[in-house]
């Protein structure tokens, strides 16, 4: 069964794109928990951080760099935040890795 992210990053479900290289694809959140809430997404499976091994180093270094470059191409000067929900108490609902980057409004710690 594919994930919906895989039938997203498959074209198979629409998506609004922020960015796509042949390693991630970045898209706009669907329920968006701030002005703006984009999701970074590796191409290859991996279905949370903790399930990551040594060799995913590379494409997780990646995801965080595109991360920044995307705050910085939507204008997070001011601040923002990167998130990765592991499993049900961190909140993860899809289990295909992502991160989140929020910005564009005060984030309040400790989160939720
Ligand atoms: P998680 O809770 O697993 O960390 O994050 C999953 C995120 O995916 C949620 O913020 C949710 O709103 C988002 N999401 C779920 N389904 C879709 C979808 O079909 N399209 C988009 N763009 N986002 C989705």
């Amino acid at each position: 069964m594919k994930t919906i992210f895989q039938k997203i990053i498959d074209r198979e479900i629409p998506a609004m794109l922020a960015h796509e290289d042949e390693h991630c694809i970045a898209i706009h959140d669907i329920n968006p928990q701030a002005p703006v809430h984009v999701l970074v997404i590796p191409k290859k499976l991996i279905p949370r951080v903790g399930e990551a091994t040594a060799a995913d180093q590379p494409i997780l270094g990646h995801l965080l760099l595109t991360a920044a470059a995307l705050a910085q191409k939507l204008g997070l000067e001011s601040g923002y935040r990167l998130v990765i929900n592991n499993g049900r108490d961190g909140g993860e609902t899809v289990p295909h890795l992502h991160v989140h980057l929020l910005g564009k409004r005060p984030l309040a710690w400790p989160p939720g």
